[in-house]
């Protein structure tokens, strides 16, 4: 059997870290991994081939495209190429992200069957990509890797075939896991001479750094919080050109923020473990602080993780100065109950998806 895990953004490497070695007991499978070239750089990619073992590509892209669409139609144009070469049985594609959907095309346009991993997640928002993205490559995949029981949920409104829908648990978590005592062991709250309590943000999307009038309210956030704990910021290229561009980064010089470069894993999970809250605007992050116990305040108005809610470690907020601010004194005050952690998110469901995908030969 074939198989070909598809991967091109950071989100994407740490979930497939531990595919290859759950792959290696079967000697019937020829496994190859595809890197798009989404992310390249050092921040975005290598830290993380680096630090999680992951082997290099077999196949590199080098995807261009100034646009999405363009983007898009590069990596469809050249994996096929390789399809034509090296015709998988599988393709494993991870997440909602371009490289994913432009991947899950060109396999289905070429016969070979899409495994979509972190499948039926819907945060019921067509204004997101990444949610017509989610939709696609579900209506293109064959196999089902479900993280969360709304996914199921999703899928079976969607009239998928319940055969098809496993329930296997989180391969972000797995790598949390797996790599747990290198992240004990960073040591960049010494680099950043950081001591003592602190919170951690990260803010991306581009629903709320493209806009000066969301990035004014983070400013004024910013300042709020600073007053009351340091706040470490791994600042996202994207929100600092964008705060630049508006003349708004002076905050950034505030002596209660820190601000730092994007972060590899190892660092960026250590901050999190050992912070007091996270505010953030990603999607993994809800999860992962959910699996830590962290709790996390996501400005969006919706999730596709609704776990992440429903077990009471996420609360969704818009960038309201005065509710946020009230969230985080309660959370300060240690008014905050640990959550639970979901269902079969225990470090193993690579090692399940490995066990279902190569059961599709006998
Ligand atoms: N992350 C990281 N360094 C950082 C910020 C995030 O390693 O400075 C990790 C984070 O722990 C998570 C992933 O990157 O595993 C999330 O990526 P991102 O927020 O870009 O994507 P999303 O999950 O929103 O698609």
């Amino acid at each position: 059997m074939k198989i070909l895990t598809c991967v091109g953004t950071r989100p994407n490497f740490i979930k497939i870290t531990r595919l290859s070695e759950c792959f290696e007991k079967y000697n019937s499978v020829d496994y190859k991994l595809l890197h798009t070239g989404q992310h390249y750089d050092a921040n975005m990619s290598d830290v993380f081939f680096n630090e999680l073992g992951i082997n290099k590509p077999d196949y590199y892209l080098d995807a261009q495209g100034d646009s999405q669409v363009t983007l898009i139609a590069d990596i469809m144009v050249k994996i096929e190429s390789i399809f034509k070469k090296w015709k998988p049985d599988w393709v494993i594609v991870p997440g909602d992200v371009n490289s994913s959907v432009a991947c899950a095309f060109a396999a289905s346009r070429n016969g070979i069957k899409v495994a979509h991993l972190e499948s039926g997640l819907r945060s019921f928002d067509r204004t997101m990509p990444e949610e017509i993205n989610r939709i696609i490559i579900d209506d293109l995949s064959d196999l089902f890797f479900i993280t969360e029981p709304s996914g199921t949920k999703n899928l079976l409104a969607e009239n998928k075939n319940a055969d098809l829908l496993k329930f296997v648990g989180n391969t972000m978590i797995d790598s949390l896991v797996k790599f747990m005592p290198k992240i004990d062991a960073s040591t960049i709250l010494k680099d950043l001479n950081v001591d003592g309590e602190y919170a951690v943000l990260t803010f991306h999307r581009p629903g709320n750094v493209d806009n000066i009038r969301s990035l004014k309210k983070l400013v004024g956030l910013l300042s709020k919080i600073a007053s009351k704990i340091k706040l470490i910021f791994p600042i996202h290229p994207r929100t600092k050109n964008n705060l630049e561009k508006h003349g708004l980064s002076e905050v950034l010089k505030h002596p209660n923020i820190v601000i730092a470069k994007p972060l590899g894993y190892l660092d960026f999970l250590h901050l999190l473990k050992y912070s007091q809250f996270i505010l953030t605007d990603s999607g993994g992050i809800q999860e992962e602080s959910t699996f830590l116990q962290v709790p996390c305040i996501t400005i969006r108005p919706n999730t596709e993780r609704p776990i992440t809610i429903d077990i009471g470690s996420n609360q969704l907020m818009d960038l309201d100065e005065d509710k946020i601010f009230q969230a985080i004194s309660k959370i300060l005050s240690n008014r905050y109950q640990k959550s639970q952690i979901p269902q079969l998110w225990d470090g193993r469901a690579s090692e399940r998806i490995v066990d279902i995908l190569m059961d599709t030969a006998q």
